[in-house]
């Protein structure tokens, strides 16, 4: 189980004991007449228990709402650690002490589990505690006690159920938003690309990648003669055309600025193949608003698994490109093709 979904349980469970358990504490002492201090005390732990629970649902801290909740119920708990009392007062193990103020908690204890009631086999060890719980009783007292638990048990067993599913719904919130969040960090905002970070989950794999390094030739001068819009709906555009050749065994990225990336799956020899016909595609539809033709830059690495190095050679490959004329592709330090 994973370490959230625990302290979320026991958040749920320690969460139902306090309540539950503190509003019989209250009824009972109403009943016994025990005086202020049982009242007050029993309120607080109460009153405490229930703001606990709101700021955790609102503060989506789990952990802290654990801690507090040792400590609060711990409050109230700790003489049921001396033993077992029945309804009428009488303890349960032989030779305990009888403060029978505390009788109530006794309701609790057993049948208390944060209950994912989705997940059917949660439900096997409440059901043996209950079986227990109602020998044990049967045995020292009579049926009527047995049946009074009973229904006891089995109303404590909704409510903390229902606890759980609210718990459960915002949990399911919380990991909805994180993959979201996590969604839009991998994806350059602008074409809405993987971006360079993205490109670490492709390294520390055994996969082999070629990588392909674009570059668009002069764009700077889009900027300077049409205004950085105009540059950037260039960059969409070629985002654009890069996606219409994607694949599982064709990765595109920006990689920054006006740099672009693709990570090839496929044989060396299709990949040129797919490299020039992409390389062609961008010649023909590559363009500003007043119909100008932009050209790219390519560079085509070696394949191997993917590093530093694998995409440096890409790199220097690029760089020859532009170093002979620009709007071509090299491989092997040389001009593939123009
Ligand atoms: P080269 O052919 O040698 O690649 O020349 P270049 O002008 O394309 O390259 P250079 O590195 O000199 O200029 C890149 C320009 O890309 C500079 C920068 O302002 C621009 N740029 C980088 N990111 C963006 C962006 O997101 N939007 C726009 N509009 N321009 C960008
Ligand atoms: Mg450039
Ligand atoms: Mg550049």
């Amino acid at each position: 189980m994973e370490i959230t979904n625990f302290r979320k349980m026991m958040a749920v469970v320690l969460f139902s004991f306090g309540l539950i358990s503190n509003i019989f504490g209250l009824i009972n002492a109403f009943i016994h007449n025990n005086g202020i201090s049982t009242y007050i005390s029993t309120s607080v732990c109460l009153l405490s228990i229930i703001i606990l629970f709101i700021i955790t649902l609102i503060r989506k801290d789990y952990k802290s709402f654990l801690t507090w909740s040792v400590i609060l119920t711990g409050m109230v708990y700790f003489p049921l650690i001396m033993g077992f009392y029945l309804p009428d007062g009488t303890p349960l193990i032989a030779g305990t002490r009888n403060p029978a103020t505390f009788y109530t908690y006794t309701f609790i204890i057993p049948p208390s589990y944060g209950i994912n009631v989705e997940r059917k086999k949660e439900l096997v060890l409440p059901i043996l505690n209950l079986l227990l719980l109602e020998i044990v009783i049967i045995n020292r007292l009579d049926l009527n006690y047995g049946i009074m638990y009973l229904v006891i048990y089995t109303y404590v067993l909704l409510v903390t159920s229902f606890f759980s599913m609210i718990i459960q719904k915002h949990y399911n919130q919380i990991l909805l938003e994180n993959t979201r969040i996590t969604k839009i960090a991998m994806r350059d905002e602008l074409t809405r690309l993987y971006n360079r970070h993205h490109l670490q989950d492709y390294e520390d794999t055994e996969q082999e990648w070629i990588p392909i390094m674009l570059d668009i030739d002069n764009f700077k001068l889009v900027n300077d003669k049409y205004g950085h819009d105009e540059g950037d709906r260039v960059l969409q555009q070629l985002a654009s055309i890069m996606l219409r050749y994607a694949s599982d065994n064709f990765i595109p990225f920006r990689y920054g600025g006006e740099e672009f990336l693709f990570l090839s799956k496929m044989s060396e020899e299709s990949t040129d193949k797919y490299i020039l016909d992409f390389f062609e595609t961008v010649r023909r539809e590559l363009h500003t608003s007043d119909r100008q033709h932009r050209t790219i830059s390519v560079g085509i690495g070696k394949k191997s698994v993917l590093n530093d190095k694998s995409i440096k050679c890409a790199d220097i490959n690029l760089y020859i490109s532009k170093n002979n004329g620009r709007n071509c592709v090299s491989k092997n330090n040389e001009v593939f093709y123009s």
